[in-house]
């Protein structure tokens, strides 16, 4: 049968007519796999159904915040609960400082956090309060970290910009983006060249700890410590971009992973249950900047509104249980595994990569550090590959610069499902492509 079917091609028609590209975020309409998305009426746990009833497995979800799968049962009632007693009222209500607290308590380095509304959001507040605290204005960044679409992170902005080909945006005047420099992933003497390019004028390095936004990029030993020491030598901050990896990757994020403590600290996907919430935090003495305590503007109509609040607090609640995340990043390993010697036995070269129950895969022969090898990794492969699973009900994300997530409600019928249809996927692409 035609993929995808016939219900969800008639209301993505109808989209396209009222919204740009059909879509409210590029990704979504899988302009590498043909430009037909499959439209999702439902979740529950692991699966996802689409228009015509097909259903999948979600590698997706949602792309990220879903760590329990689709409708969490407690996230869902916490929710329920809170829309009862009133969306949202503009005023300062218990849950947002018990989601604080809990932040605060899972990532040392927030003493304090502000939330807001999404991930871009939080990195684009986060550096301008690197900048009013430094009072410098450069900000360095890496080729294929993405930090959101506002107007300065734009470059060299990895996933949807790459996918889309373009490496930058129209609209963003180049004096914006002069204030960014992009160097490679795990270049730490690409950094220095930075701070040396722009003596004394370096607000902040922002960094993705652990990429997921040009497919799965794991920083190399020392990366992140050396990222540090350039730091506080250079007396710039250093700002971890944890909106994917925080509350994934570990309870505490990245940073505890890998014992390495950033100034500011930016969050959202996990951080709302599925809800858009976006924070950001930090050391007090810096959070002490921001307006209504200091100089630095920052503000928003509906952030930190009760139901948002209700279900972070529900599905941190759920995830804070002894043992959650090595269980899925168990889980995760295993299909990684399973994933890797079926690629064997089909002859494929693929890059596998996991970090928690984050995980990638590159159609590559050499090992990807950076964007310019994620480049080069072979798309057209790729692409037979992935279209191969989506069709037998297995929903990766559709463009290879992008992450996949595992959810706790992941098991073994979807460990199952997952390695047959990748047999027959690798299968074909041996037959197509060799
Ligand atoms: C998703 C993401 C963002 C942007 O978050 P939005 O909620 O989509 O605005 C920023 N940084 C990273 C690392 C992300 O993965």
């Amino acid at each position: 049968m035609a993929f995808p079917g016939p219900r969800s091609r008639a209301l993505f028609a109808a989209a396209q007519r009222v919204i740009p590209g059909g879509v409210n975020s590029p990704v979504r309409a899988w302009k590498r796999l043909g430009g037909r998305p499959p439209v999702v009426v439902a979740g529950k746990g692991a699966w996802i159904v689409d228009a015509d009833r097909r259903r999948y497995v979600d590698y997706v979800l949602s792309w990220g915040p879903l760590i329990h799968g689709h409708a969490h049962p407690a996230t869902v009632r916490a929710v329920r609960a809170a829309a009862g007693r009133g969306l949202s009222f503009g005023a300062p209500c218990p849950a947002e400082a018990e989601l604080a607290a809990l932040v605060c308590a899972a990532l040392p380095s927030m003493e304090q956090v502000r939330f807001v509304n999404s991930g871009t959001e939080a990195t684009m507040s986060a550096l301008r309060l690197a900048r009013a605290a430094t009072r410098r204005a450069m900000v360095v960044k890496f080729d294929g970290c993405y930090h959101g679409h506002a107007d300065h992170l734009l470059v060299a902005a990895g996933s949807g910009c790459a996918t889309l080909g373009q490496p930058d945006s129209a609209g963003v005047p180049a004096s914006f983006a002069a204030k960014t420099a992009s160097v490679p992933y795990n270049d730490l003497a690409a950094v220095e060249q930075a701070f040396a390019a722009h003596r004394g004028d370096v607000a902040a390095v922002i960094v993705e700890p652990v990429a997921g936004n040009m497919g799965l990029v794991l920083p190399a030993p020392g990366f992140l410590a050396g990222l540090r020491a350039l730091c506080d030598r250079e007396g710039a901050l250093l700002v971890f971009d944890e909106v994917m990896t925080g509350f994934r990757t570990a309870w505490g994020g990245w940073q505890t992973v890998c014992g390495v403590r950033p100034d500011l600290t930016c969050l959202g996907k996990v951080v709302g249950g599925g809800l858009p919430v976006g924070a950001y935090g930090g050391a007090r003495a810096l959070m002490r900047q921001l307006a209504p305590e200091g100089p630095c503007y920052q503000a928003g109509t509906l952030s930190g509104n009760p139901v948002a609040m209700a279900a972070g607090l529900a599905c941190l609640g759920a995830a804070r249980r002894r043992g959650f995340h090595d269980r899925l990043a168990a889980w995760t390993t295993t299909l990684v595994e399973g994933l890797r010697g079926l690629a064997a036995d089909h002859r494929q070269a693929v890059q596998f990569a996991q970090a928690g129950s984050m995980w990638g895969y590159f159609f590559s022969a050499e090992a990807v550090g950076e964007y310019a090898a994620a480049a080069r990794s072979d798309t057209a492969r790729w692409a037979t590959f992935c279209a191969a699973m989506v069709e037998q009900g297995v929903y990766l994300a559709p463009s290879p610069f992008e992450a996949a997530f595992t959810s706790a409600a992941h098991g073994k019928q979807e460990l199952d499902h997952t390695l047959r249809a990748a047999g027959r996927a690798f299968a074909r692409t041996r037959r197509l492509h060799g």
